[in-house]
């Protein structure tokens, strides 16, 4: 049950990006202490329990509201309640923001690679060095590579991101894998592990200078780490973020598939 490890947030802006994509913003009394790049963890009482999940934090140290960018799971135990929040609900943060997938200050050259929701970590990096320096100081250089299957699924921060690039010291490369659904996108098209070489080494992200971070889907995660290993990037030069482990994606997709098969089973002999 909450306690006095939370804070009280209520839910003040709610943006459905897709059936399954959302972001949303809470207000709490609150100054929730923490550094970009971090997470919290939102709980919210589920049939008379009181779940948990962690999620990373969007917005900036500098905001006043706390954001989220969040996938719902159909089958998951979290995601289907939070799906019913509406504005003026309230939910349950943790006072103790954790983690260590911030910037690396030791480098001033950041690859950062995310696929779909993955990006949140990096949204608080990068809008924190913009309220802090604005066009100013361009001696730091960000390079971020941004993968989903459709255009849509980069929500707001695609625009928010182009427009921070007009400042000089960031580069935002979305690329979409399913483009034969969206003729008239002109950007890069194939999974971030198809281009992320090709724009660390035009854009001079290489491993002499760099620290790579890495957020997001399990399997990307480790296939950019072996790219990245075979570009001689160290261990101590790659970071990552993993949402959720393989294994058990893998066995909730065989689950998945099994409750379909079942569904369609019965569907045809309802239908028969
Ligand atoms: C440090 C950290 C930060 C996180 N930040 C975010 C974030 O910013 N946004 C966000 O959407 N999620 C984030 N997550 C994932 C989040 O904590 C939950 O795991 C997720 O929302 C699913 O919760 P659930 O209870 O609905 O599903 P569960 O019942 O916990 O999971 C059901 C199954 O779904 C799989 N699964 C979990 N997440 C996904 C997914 N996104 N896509 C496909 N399968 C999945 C799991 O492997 C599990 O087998 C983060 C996780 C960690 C560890």
């Amino acid at each position: 049950m909450p306690s006095l490890d939370f804070f009280t947030g209520e839910l003040i802006d709610r943006k459905d990006i897709s059936d399954t994509l959302a972001v949303f913003r809470f207000r709490i009394d609150e100054q929730l202490c923490f550094t970009a790049g971090q997470y919290t963890t939102i709980g919210l009482k589920c049939d008379g329990e009181f779940i948990e999940r962690p999620y990373s934090i969007v917005s900036s140290p500098y905001e006043r509201t706390l954001e989220f960018f969040i996938e719902l799971v159909p089958n998951g135990f979290f995601t289907p309640q939070l799906w019913k929040l509406k504005p003026r609900a309230t939910i349950q943060i943790r006072q103790r923001v954790v983690g260590h997938f911030t910037l690396d200050p030791s480098s001033d050259r950041h690859l950062m690679i995310a696929t779909v929701t993955g990006v949140a970590p990096f949204i608080s990096m990068i809008r924190t060095r913009h309220y802090k320096e604005g066009s100013n100081g361009n001696h730091d250089q960000f390079l971020l590579i941004h993968g989903a299957s459709h255009s849509t699924d980069f929500g707001p921060y695609r625009t928010e991101l182009e427009g921070l690039c007009s400042e000089g010291w960031l580069t935002y490369v979305p690329t979409i894998s399913r483009h034969w659904d969206e003729p008239n996108w002109r950007g890069e098209i194939g999974r971030v592990e198809d281009i992320v070489r090709k724009h660390a080494d035009q854009l001079g992200f290489s491993s002499a200078k760099s620290i790579a971070y890495v957020c997001g889907h399990p399997q990307m995660i480790a296939n950019v780490k072996n790219l990245l290993t075979r570009a001689r990037y160290l261990k101590h030069q790659i970071r990552d973020e993993q949402y959720f482990a393989l294994h058990d994606f893998e066995v909730s997709q065989t689950r998945t598939r099994a409750n379909d098969q079942t569904t369609q089973a019965s569907d045809k002999s309802f239908e028969r």
